[in-house]
């Protein structure tokens, strides 16, 4: 390493998971802004969903260089984007708690992180919410969705939940707010806002920071939109 570059890493943190210049934050300014053009904002049906963003361009990017080329700082820097997005669109008075999707335990083996968790931790951070890494537990090994028709999806997520080591000792005694990295069809929030009404604990919503759209929900063209 030459010194200048020596220079450069003592007085920046990071460098930007996208274009690899040196940045105080996980992403630089540039980076920021185009990543932004995918900001949208909103409530879906049955749980109410706030999503981020859409899943395209910049956005996909980031989160591809977050979960597939080991970047598992910028889900902190996502997950204050996302706490701002509810602060500002936040409805319920009452203080949910956080509590992540979890991932097939295999896969995060693998990767070494879960994105939900750190996401759903950075953005319980920033918006002062109580926070539960271990509500959920994903007890069936799910073939990857992308795959799969909205159908097949509902079908194959049916039981892939089950209470987590945390709400098995003791329930919850708040309404639950889910956070996940990827909203393709529903079929993932569904299952677990099942599970969990099974057991009478209420879900207030659900926080996502992307969504993906409408066209890419058929199963024959579909590319990998969601890692379970
Ligand atoms: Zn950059």
């Amino acid at each position: 390493m030459d010194w200048w570059q020596g220079f450069l890493n003592l007085v920046f943190k990071y460098s930007c998971a996208l274009c690899r210049q040196s940045a105080d934050e996980p992403l630089c300014p540039t980076c920021q802004t185009k990543v932004q053009q995918q900001r949208r904002l909103l409530p879906k049906k049955s749980v109410e969903v706030l999503a981020w963003g859409n899943y395209g361009k910049d956005l996909r990017s980031a989160i591809a260089a977050l979960k597939y080329r080991n970047n598992p700082q910028v889900a902190e820097l996502f997950g204050h984007w996302l706490g701002d997005a509810w602060l500002k669109n936040k409805k319920n008075k009452v203080r949910p708690l956080v509590v992540p999707i979890p991932m097939n335990p295999s896969k995060r083996r693998d990767r070494g992180f879960d994105q939900a968790e750190l996401l759903a931790r950075s953005f319980s951070h920033y918006t002062h919410l109580p926070y539960c890494a271990q509500g959920l537990e994903r007890i069936k090994q799910t073939e990857a969705l992308y795959n799969l028709d909205p159908r097949q999806r509902q079908h194959t997520m049916q039981d892939a939940f089950a209470l987590g080591p945390a709400f098995r000792r003791r329930r919850p005694q708040r309404p639950i707010l889910l956070v996940d990295d990827i909203f393709t069809t529903g079929s993932t929030a569904r299952a677990a806002t099942k599970m969990l009404r099974k057991h009478g604990i209420s879900v207030q919503g659900m926080v996502v920071l992307a969504v993906t759209p409408r066209k890419t929900h058929k199963a024959s063209t579909a590319k990998p939109a969601s890692t379970p």
